[in-house]
């Protein structure tokens, strides 16, 4: 408790003044008595409701238009506005490429939107570009791309089938690439991410393939790809399989045999769906 009768310096004055404000405390003592219950019922009567419901939106006007502002130039909040009006692949593309907040897109040469059979039963979500598909405008056509077909041609399925059962349709989570490939950052996948998932939801596939950690984090909420491999994992009700990075496999080849256990495991689901 202060003591009001101690003389208190312009420091301690000024800070307790903030505590009072910031409990709420903004009111001061006055030096007329003020009589509660007429008041209340003063403010019962019509005229006076009006009247306070005006000076309630006067309050309460600076934190709404706060928050138009903050839904204007938020970029997620934008990402997520725009993904969500999306109606078709061909909008969503539309919307990517007007997209103008995530610097990625100032550095590559194209949007690299997806590869394959949008009717595929099995969507593969990679991680972003590198220089081969930054070129060319299409996911994995480098050398983890060749690898990537080889695997899955394995199992029956490629990006060239007509039929939806033998298909596969490609994306990444960021459609544009970091430059000198390095990883994206987390806000970068955080603007980005409302878009992959809107991408995934107009596919809607029966199987997701989550290929590299970014793709594992968006689909699964977790990292760790050598632990959460080999088992199913589920999106939206969709059977996610995370699966090492074929960059990966190309530099471990000794890991390839657990992506092959993964391959065996996605045949199987895939005879059950
Ligand atoms: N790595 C990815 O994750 N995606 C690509 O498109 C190419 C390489």
């Amino acid at each position: 408790m202060v003591d009001f009768d101690q003389t208190i310096d312009r420091a301690v004055a000024w800070w307790l003044l903030k505590h009072y404000d910031d409990l709420g405390i903004a009111e001061p003592i006055g030096e007329n008595t003020i009589n509660r219950f007429v008041e209340d019922m003063q403010k019962s009567k019509p005229e006076q409701k009006r009247k306070s419901n005006a000076t309630e939106e006067k309050n309460t006007e600076p934190s709404s238009r706060k928050k138009q502002v903050l839904k204007a130039t938020d970029p997620v909040v934008v990402s997520q506005v725009a993904a969500a009006e999306c109606l078709s692949l061909e909008e969503l593309r539309k919307a990517m490429e007007d997209y103008s907040h995530c610097e990625l897109r100032n550095s590559a040469k194209n949007l690299v939107f997806s590869d394959g059979n949008p009717k595929a039963h099995v969507l593969l979500v990679g991680e972003a570009p590198g220089g081969e598909e930054d070129r060319v405008g299409k996911p994995f056509v480098g050398q983890s791309g060749r690898l990537l077909d080889l695997m899955f041609n394995e199992i029956g399925l490629c990006r060239d089938s007509d039929r939806g059962a033998e298909a596969l349709y490609i994306i990444n989570v960021l459609p544009w690439r970091p430059p000198g490939n390095r990883n994206p950052t987390a806000s970068e996948v955080a603007m980005m991410s409302p878009f992959t998932r809107r991408h995934i939801e107009l596919v809607q596939p029966k199987l997701l393939v989550a290929i590299g950690s970014f793709s594992c984090a968006l689909l699964v909420g977790k990292t760790g790809i050598t632990r959460l491999r080999g088992h199913w994992h589920y999106w939206q009700g969709i059977p996610v399989m995370p699966m090492f990075h074929p960059a990966y496999l190309l530099r471990s080849p000794s890991k390839k045999a657990e992506s092959w256990n993964d391959l065996m495991m996605i045949r199987k689901k895939l005879s059950e769906l």
